[in-house]
């Protein structure tokens, strides 16, 4: 089981401290198998990285750029350098960097320039709700799946994140029927493509210590993309615990 804290553009120094609890918690037998990975904006890559050296939680960026090498792009941040410091995973492909203009193309090179320098990569993905309501949902999950994971040669490096973006930060969940197909059918597009037996499909969206008892009986997930409700170590602690008995 995964649980990945996706931090997005929250946090400073002093919040590198609030993982202390998650630190101890990750020490009793009981959670030894779960992992724990946090992804906080770069600024906080390294000393969070720190912090975690003699735990097994481990760490990871929200994005990066295409290019793997040192280039003139302002602002930007390359696989390499996340490895660099410390970092073992990637999220790519997250919706709010899809509205700013990640394609499945932009999103592929991204994915290969993070795979060549070893990162794992959370790969997300999810419709919004106009292609629900259209019953779009399957074509697009394909479309981002076949397109963003063009020339990967298997998935041994991927978790794949199903994220409906109507989901997200909106407090509003699929219903679990619904949900465990569209794992299923992720699982079963990303079984023909790669000839995989187990790929990892985590879901993301709104998931908080009230719902998670309940999507937790859905038995396809194998973990949970946290976004809010990572933030602060109480919640993020109820979460796994709630998972765990
Ligand atoms: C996310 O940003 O990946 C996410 C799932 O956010 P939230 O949990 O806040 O909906």
């Amino acid at each position: 089981m995964y649980f990945i804290a996706n931090w997005k553009m929250y946090g400073n120094l002093s919040s590198i401290n609030t993982v202390k609890n998650v630190i101890n918690l990750s020490k009793k037998t009981k959670f030894k198998k779960i992992k724990i990975i946090y992804c906080p904006p770069y600024t906080l890559l390294r000393p969070l990285i720190k912090k975690l050296r003699k735990s097994k939680i481990q760490v990871g960026a929200q994005n990066c750029h295409t290019d793997n090498e040192f280039g003139a792009y302002t602002g930007s941040v390359n696989a390499k350098m996340i490895k660099s410091v410390g970092g073992k995973f990637v999220i790519i492909g997250h919706s709010e960097n899809r509205l700013e203009g990640d394609s499945n193309k932009k999103i592929n090179l991204k994915i290969k320039s993070s795979l060549k320098e070893n990162l794992k990569v959370i790969f997300c993905i999810g419709e919004n709700l106009k292609e629900k309501r259209n019953k779009k949902t399957n074509k697009i999950l394909k479309s981002q799946i076949i397109n963003g994971l063009k020339n990967v040669k298997n998935l041994n490096n991927i978790i794949v994140a199903y994220e409906p973006i109507w989901a997200i930060g909106t407090g509003i969940i699929p219903k679990s029927n619904d949900l465990d197909k569209k794992v299923k059918t992720i699982k079963k597009i990303l079984n023909k493509r790669f000839k995989s037996k187990n790929p990892k499909v985590l879901y993301g969206g709104s998931v908080n210590s009230k719902n998670i008892s309940d999507l937790t009986q859905i038995s396809s997930i194998d973990g949970f993309l946290i976004g809010g409700a990572s933030q602060k170590s109480k919640n993020f602690i109820d979460i796994i615990k709630k998972t765990i008995n």
